[in-house]
């Protein structure tokens, strides 16, 4: 009989996948992540993106915002280096010579807030075929491939998309019941060498072999905004350290949705914030 395909990450799994500290490490262990976010009205994204990159462990993290975004990510994220390609309210490559320059980093992590603007599809546009490894994609990013499809096939091998539900139907096509969906998860995962974390109550994880993986933590107190940026920084920071794809989003997933855990039995599920997420999160 074939190996089921179905996985579920429970705590055990969890552990094993972490990687312990090197005592001889130093900044340069961990990577240096470029997180490309936000755009007018949406820096908190970028702001939240970063400080969960920063809490599961990057090495160096440098942040790519519009010029509106600078001074609040140099005073809100001290830890972070800023740099704007000078556009005042949304990113585009294309105003400062070069761009974004992501040969330089060890993963790219793009999408928390940046909108849909002309400018930032024509970034989009530049950047994916300079990108040589696994890259994170998540929220208006997503939005961008699914009106631009032909671009599908310029996503990095290996990259991990994070979609909400009407983010995966617009990527694909609505589907009927649970099981079309599945199918249409684990279809766009192998067509396309990604993988595909279908975000809600039990994320299911869909992997470029034609694996999922259900995840076993998280509660309703996560259905707030900012919780997917969030999860944004935790696997760009996982990539950067050196996970392989699958297990920064197998790992990455089951701590989020832990941190969301820990926080309901503290004081309970509603009132939860993106930032208690950030503050709850533990690797260990
Ligand atoms: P987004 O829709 O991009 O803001 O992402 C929401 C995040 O919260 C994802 O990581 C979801 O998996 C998580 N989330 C939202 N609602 C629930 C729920 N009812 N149970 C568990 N996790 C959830
Ligand atoms: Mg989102």
């Amino acid at each position: 009989i074939a190996p089921t395909p179905y996985y579920y990450t429970q705590p055990n799994e969890a552990r094993l996948l972490l990687h312990q500290r090197d005592r001889y490490s130093n900044k340069g262990t961990f990577g240096h992540a470029l997180l490309l976010a936000g755009s007018f009205g949406k820096i908190g994204a970028a702001v939240l993106a970063a400080r969960s990159c920063l809490r599961s462990g990057v090495g160096l993290l440098t942040v790519h915002v519009p010029q509106c975004g600078y001074s609040i990510i140099q005073a809100s994220v001290p830890e972070a280096m800023c740099e704007s390609d000078g556009h005042q309210t949304v990113l585009t490559g294309t105003s400062r010579v070069g761009g974004p320059q992501p040969v330089t980093y060890t993963t790219v992590g793009i999408g928390p807030g940046i909108g849909k603007a002309p400018e930032t599809l024509a970034m989009l546009r530049d950047l994916l075929p300079t990108i040589t490894r696994p890259m994170v994609i998540d929220a208006d990013a997503l939005n961008l491939l699914s009106e631009n499809r032909e671009l599908y096939s310029q996503i990095p091998q290996n990259s991990i998309l994070t979609p909400h539900p009407k983010e995966f139907e617009r990527l694909t096509k609505p589907w009927q019941n649970d099981y079309e969906k599945l199918d249409l998860l684990r279809d766009f995962a192998k067509t396309h060498r990604v993988v595909v974390v279908l975000k809600g109550a039990h994320s299911a994880i869909a992997t470029p072999t034609g694996d999922v993986h259900f995840n076993s933590t998280g509660n309703p107190g996560l259905s707030t905004g900012g919780t997917g940026d969030v999860l944004t920084g935790v696997l760009t920071a996982l990539l950067a350290q050196g996970y392989d794809s699958v297990e920064a989003a197998v790992l990455g997933v089951y701590a989020h949705g832990l941190a969301g855990d820990v926080i309901a039995d503290q004081r309970g599920p509603i009132g939860m914030t993106a930032s208690d997420v950030i503050d709850a999160l533990r690797w260990e």
